[in-house]
């Protein structure tokens, strides 16, 4: 009898150390994963950061290229050249990335991939992890934007200095510009709404509330207003062609149709971009003086069968 439990002990200690080393090698197996995997996640992030802001360097040289003038052959090849170049500064390999450029829709796509060493993973047969990213991004016209001036024009294609006059007939003037009711009506709220912005979304296709009357101590105010800041933060040497990102004086505004008189309703058919060059009084009037220009902007990227493009884009991620 004690021979036997003996023995059953003996037997039992062999199978606690082959229990024991199993569990070792499962313990140091799913510590080698935790390790690995989270690693391969960690650097996976790293590169879907990297694929979405090539892809976002692209659209926004596409962009670029576009509203300078260039031909959509140039723009194919800027954009590329110009995601190329992120991915490369980042350290990924040039073989391991495919940049695909669709110029009917104006989308960026980026492809990368890397091989990772794994530092535990070999010892239970992996030696290398993959990584992949996918990311597209796409630009072209705007259908919404937030942080619009309160104001309208009625035509959205102009070149040189354009002299804007408040309200004044006939309403399909394009050298005219009429008051929205933005965010609330009234002569404060008009004039807030010119110094900063109104910060809802407007869309295309949206009805907008006009503001009754000509305003013209409040539009001179308000863009006086903007004209100061650029002079305060970049000593007023901000021009048309050549100005400070987010300058004040770089401001987009709806395009609509319609005749508006009192509190009607216009429809939006567009955003244009107008750096202010001046705003005076003349005879009563507000008088603006105002260069249209090309311009990339915060907002949403509308779709490719969009109609009115008055030079005044985004660039959007989009996958
Ligand atoms: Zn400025």
């Amino acid at each position: 009898m004690k021979y036997k439990i003996k023995k059953l002990l003996r037997c039992e200690n062999g199978v606690s150390i082959v229990i024991v080393a199993l569990a070792m090698s499962v313990l140091f197996g799913f510590t080698a994963l935790v390790f690995d995997v989270g690693s391969l996640l960690e650097s996976k992030r790293r590169l879907q950061t990297v694929a979405d802001a090539a892809a976002l360097a692209g659209a926004q040289k596409f962009a670029e290229t576009i509203l300078n003038n260039g031909t959509t052959m140039e723009a194919e090849a800027s954009a590329h050249n110009s995601a190329i170049e992120y991915i490369t500064k980042n350290g990924i390999q040039e073989a391991c990335t495919t940049i695909s450029i669709d110029q009917q829709n104006k989308t960026v796509t980026v492809d990368v991939y890397e091989e990772q060493d794994l530092a535990f993973a070999p010892m239970i047969g992996f030696s290398k992890g993959r990584k992949e990213a996918h990311s597209k991004a796409v630009t072209g016209p705007i259908d919404s934007c937030e942080g619009m001036l309160p104001v309208f024009v009625t035509g959205g294609e102009k070149s040189g200095v354009v002299s804007l006059r408040q309200g004044l007939p006939p309403p399909d003037n394009p050298g005219n510009f009429y008051a929205l009711a933005l965010g609330g009506t009234g002569n404060q709220n008009y004039e807030e709404k010119l110094k900063f912005g109104y910060d809802g979304l407007i869309c295309l296709g949206q009805e907008l509330t006009t503001e009754t009357g000509n305003k013209p101590q409040g539009t001179v105010n308000g863009l006086q207003y903007r004209i100061d800041k650029c002079t305060e933060l970049h000593g007023g040497s901000c021009n048309a062609l050549s100005y400070t990102p987010g300058c004040a004086r770089i401001v987009t505004i709806p395009v609509c149709a319609g005749s508006p008189s009192g509190r009607d309703k216009v429809t939006v058919t567009g955003f244009v971009s107008l750096f202010i060059e001046s705003v005076t009084m003349h005879g009563g009037e507000a008088v603006v003086n105002v260069t249209f220009i090309n311009c990339i902007t915060a907002g949403h990227v509308g779709g490719p069968d969009q109609t009115a493009d008055y030079k005044t884009w985004g660039v959007n991620l989009i996958d």
